[in-house]
């Protein structure tokens, strides 16, 4: 895949007076087709817009389906460029993912996904907290391309949020660019739900629209979402046996990083029988290779959450580093040799998950936990540059790794 910087030069030659930030999904759907439909709604022709996705790499299937047959005749019918981009690398940056600016292919991959960034942190998308995921992975790579597209000029920006996202829209309003940049919210204007938005498209398509998100996404359980889970899930057994490895790879160094906060992936694939992407999972888990790692957590402590009580938990500091790797029963072996060796208590967690406890969490904050577990080969080893020096103002634990090779205890895998 080449990052194609002629379509960069030949927005820059001729840029676009309205951006689109297209997710691919109900809301900017109906937006754009009606505007295309009554482009008086918005007074700007569509020959001056630009469409733009950012692709995480991790939509269902149909959507791409949807775009490709529905959204892309369409932005040629009337002359619309599309721009299909994704975040270059971790490091930054955006990478140009089609040739043109009237695809007649979706490309729904780019070099870099946010399953790279998730998997080498043994994570999962996390609802507390800012929308890291979405940030890093669409609104990152979209500014740094306009920015570098536009320069100076100013445009407006039609952003899908829907009547209901009035927190998301007052925040977007906010974001001027120094006057650059007029955000407009056209669904909102026109007072649509999501209701509204696919009751549209089904009536000027024929077509059911899904909601785009990605398969792991951790916000698909929230509200009415459970039933467009199930059912992105069930069209699509492979983005749903996605959602349950990265969870199981998350759950085997985190017992609390449940994709759905309270309720775990599995559950609900069990729940609601979804035997064939829980095959394909398991299918997957069983061929993998596995790894065993030592993972110390700092927890800081914040101020007292009753007056005069006890110190609160603050920020908490991670240390991975990988001891072993090989078969999943090969790492269950060295969990167990380990553990013994190291006079480790041995539990396993509510998710089914074998840990050896080095040092267990004390009950006052500041403190330490140190355990060994295992999971998938692919965590990458990663501490802050002072986590040792901060560790040992808490505890003498040395990590386990330097010790490793006088204690020869893991078995050939
Ligand atoms: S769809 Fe969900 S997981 Fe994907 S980027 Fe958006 S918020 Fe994150």
């Amino acid at each position: 895949m080449g990052d194609h910087r002629h379509v960069v030069e030949e927005l820059k030659h001729n840029p676009p007076r309205l951006i689109i930030s297209h997710g691919m999904g109900v809301d900017t759907g109906a937006m754009t087709h009606r505007l295309l439909e009554e482009p008086d709604l918005i007074g700007i022709p569509p020959s001056q817009w630009l469409v733009v996705t950012a692709m995480t790499g991790h939509e269902i299937q149909r959507t791409g389906e949807l775009m490709q047959e529905f959204a892309l005749p369409m932005f040629q019918q009337h002359g619309v460029r599309y721009a299909q981009i994704s975040r270059a690398c971790q490091d930054g940056g955006y990478a140009v993912l089609s040739p043109t600016l009237h695809p007649t292919e979706m490309v729904m991959t780019g070099p870099w996904t946010l399953g790279h960034e998730l998997t080498a942190v043994g994570t999962v998308p996390q609802v507390t907290g800012a929308k890291t995921c979405s940030y890093r992975s669409k609104r990152q790579p979209i500014e740094w391309f306009l920015d570098d597209v536009l320069g100076a000029a100013p445009y407006v920006h039609l952003m899908g949020y829907s009547v209901e996202e009035g927190k998301r829209i007052a925040e977007d309003r906010l974001h001027t660019k120094g006057g650059r940049r007029t955000p407009r919210h056209p669904l909102a204007e026109w007072t649509w739900d999501r209701a509204e938005a696919a009751g549209y498209i089904h009536h000027t398509l024929g077509v059911e629209w899904i909601r785009s998100a990605c398969g792991f996404c951790c916000y698909a359980n929230i509200g009415r979402g459970i039933n467009e889970l199930i059912h992105r899930w069930t069209i699509d057994p492979h983005a749903a046996a996605e959602a349950l490895i990265y969870e199981q790879r998350a759950l085997g160094i985190n017992a609390n990083a449940a994709l759905f906060a309270n309720r775990t992936a599995h559950d609900i694939a069990r729940e609601h029988r979804l035997d064939a992407a829980r095959e394909l999972a398991e299918h997957h888990l069983a061929k993998a290779r596995w790894a065993l790692y030592e993972v110390r957590r700092l927890y800081w402590a914040t101020g007292p959450t009753t007056p005069g009580g006890p110190a609160g938990k603050g920020p908490v500091w991670r240390a991975i580093s990988k001891l072993a790797s090989g078969t999943r029963d090969a790492m269950h072996q060295a969990l167990t040799l380990t553990a013994d060796a190291s006079d480790a208590r041995m539990e396993i967690d509510k998710h089914g998950f074998p840990r050896a406890w080095t040092l267990p969490k004390g009950d006052t904050y500041p403190t330490c936990e140190s355990m060994l577990a295992i999971s998938l080969d692919d965590i990458s080893d990663k501490a802050r540059d002072t986590f040792e020096e901060r560790w040992f103002e808490h505890t003498d634990l040395a990590p386990l790794r330097p010790r490793q090779r006088q204690l020869e205890l893991f078995p050939a895998a």
